[in-house]
């Protein structure tokens, strides 16, 4: 038996995609080029370029952006090590991140044992892998690990005796924050990207695109990934189309001139019941006192909540704001809302953003409950749900994220941008039979006879240079049957070559969806097809 035969008692396992990840085929995947031909036409008349990045960066780039404390971070990102080739280093690995993303709050003693008990042996056990070349290093990682001991020796031996003093909590946070730099340090891990707005930052600080004409307005089309329970439009590897501008200023009318490209994108697409729901959530000046005063509010309706809120009241409580419980919707009615304490600046711009909007014919409806649930975002925040997908009704997330581009070391930098979810989309234009119909082959040639074949194949070609799509059967068949599977596939027409039509140099041309047919020579034949076209 040769090497790679299988042997027969062993039944070959038979593979399946895997789960929340999905193949995309024929004919749908003519849709898919459709939205995104339709998106390169339309972006560009925006003036919109296309950048490509790459699919994983470093874990750090979506952590610092993304926030740590989100779910789509700490939870949902699928993280690679560099060297998890052994056991051992992929423990270490994993140890590393759960330790990165713990989250140590100063009023959680036994959280912050956890933390320091765990970081200590991960160090320990880094030390002695190391001795025993399990895994890697470089002078890097060396003066990580040192620094994260002295950092952890720091926090245990001295910051705890001394939690009375007045800045404590302000130290402690900050050596934590500093122990989770240096884990990160230790092994650099990439992730793959769970979303794109990192990575077009993270390009235009790479490339000094600060130095081209402002704003740059960048778009991009491609996978995503998130380790989510997969369901109807919920998957864990899924498409976004989307669009980033950067830098130059923050005139309400980028706002809307963003928000116009994607309304026209859907309107193109025929997209239907699309509904555009828009608020602001003000900025660094504003935001932080509202979200302390409906913290306070919540804190009194607390055991009216489900535990989803409740934990929510500590953790963010905008995102109480999302909830769908019902037994929750009149309680979150009755809160304060944010319009009714932005900023000045902040109610300013949300006002000529809306002036703006109407002046561009976009129809929007005011949502002071719509948060977004990725850190970064500010003022103006939008999503668009549309028709036929459930629950899972959101086709575009976006919004003002001004902070952005500093946080990841580029210069201070405006930005808004929006994504699409692609296969919602998709869904939702099939749902509504919106879904332009595959194009079947325009000519099926049913050939019969060496030279005939030889006619069919130049045909063929000359066919396929105007433009025609052609199917040519590899071996000779039955006209009967040529004619069969001409149907099976859709083919327009059939263009019939046998001995006869090559010696009088007069084909056959059979119309399928009538079965009339007419003889044409090989000039006439392109002439007559572009008539039907
Ligand atoms: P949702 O509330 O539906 O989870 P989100 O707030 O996590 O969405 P964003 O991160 O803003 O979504 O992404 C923008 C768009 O990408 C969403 O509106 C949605 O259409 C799509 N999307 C997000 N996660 C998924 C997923 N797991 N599968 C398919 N599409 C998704
Ligand atoms: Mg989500």
């Amino acid at each position: 038996m040769s090497e790679g035969a299988v042997k027969k008692e062993e039944k070959p396992r038979k593979f399946q995609a895997i789960r929340g990840t999905r193949d995309l085929l024929p004919p749908e995947t003519a849709l898919w080029n459709h939205v995104e031909q339709t998106a390169h036409a339309v972006f560009g008349t925006f003036g919109f370029g296309e950048i490509r990045s790459p699919i994983f960066e470093w874990t750090e780039l979506f952590a610092r952006s993304i926030g740590s404390n989100t779910d789509v971070v700490s939870k949902e990102m699928y993280v690679l090590g560099l060297q998890h080739d052994n056991p051992t280093g992929l423990d270490l690995a994993h140890r590393r991140e759960t330790l990165m993303f713990m989250s140590v709050p100063s009023s959680d003693k036994s959280g912050i044992d956890i933390f320091t008990m765990q970081t200590r042996k991960f160090c320990s056990d880094y030390d002695a892998a190391l001795g025993k070349e399990l895994v890697y290093a470089d002078v890097g990682t060396k003066v990580a690990l040192k620094y994260l001991k002295d950092s952890i020796s720091y926090l245990v031996d001295d910051l705890l005796e001394q939690t009375r003093a007045g800045d404590w909590q302000e130290r402690f946070d900050r050596t934590v924050a500093l122990c989770k730099q240096y884990l990160d340090l230790v092994e650099p891990t990439i992730a793959l990207r769970p979303e794109s707005t990192a990575s077009v930052c993270r390009a235009y600080i790479e490339h000094g695109m600060q130095q081209l004409p402002q704003p740059v307005k960048l778009y991009y089309m491609g996978p995503m990934f998130r380790r989510e329970r997969p369901q109807k439009g919920r998957y864990r590897q899924f498409y976004q189309i989307g669009a980033e501008v950067l830098g130059g200023g923050d005139a309400p009318a980028i706002d809307a001139e963003v928000i116009e490209m994607v309304m026209t994108f859907f309107d193109r697409l025929e997209l239907q019941g699309v509904q555009l729901d828009i608020n602001s959530i003000g900025d660094g000046n504003c935001r932080p006192k509202y979200v302390e005063l409906l913290r306070a509010e919540l804190l009194k309706v607390k055991d009216k909540l489900g535990p989803d809120s409740q934990r929510r009241i500590e953790t963010n409580p905008l995102r109480v704001l999302d909830s769908k419980v019902k037994e929750e919707q009149s309680i979150i009615e009755k809160l304060p809302r944010i319009a009714d304490h932005l900023c000045e600046e902040c109610a300013a711009h949300y006002a000529a953003v809306k002036h703006q909007l109407e002046m561009r014919g976009v129809i929007y409806r005011e949502n002071w409950r719509l948060v977004r649930g990725l850190d970064y975002y500010m003022r103006t925040t939008f999503e668009i749900t549309a028709q036929g997908l459930g629950s899972q009704n959101a086709v575009c997330g976006g919004g003002r994220y001004d902070g952005l581009v500093e946080l990841l070391g580029g210069p201070p930098t405006k930005g808004i941008g929006f994504a699409i979810g692609e296969d919602r989309l998709i869904l939702s234009l099939q749902e509504s039979g919106k879904a332009p119909a595959q194009q079947g082959r325009d000519v099926y040639i049913a050939w019969m006879g060496e030279r005939a074949h030889a006619t069919a194949i130049r045909a063929a070609k000359d066919l396929r240079k105007a433009g025609f799509s052609v199917e040519l059967p590899p071996v000779e068949q039955k006209f009967g049957k040529a004619l069969g599977q001409a149907d099976k596939l859709g083919a327009k027409y059939a263009l019939i070559l046998g001995d006869n039509e090559v010696s009088e140099g007069l084909w056959t041309l059979k119309t399928l969806a009538d079965g009339t047919q007419k003889k044409l020579s090989e000039p006439e034949l392109i002439k007559e097809l572009r008539k039907t076209r």
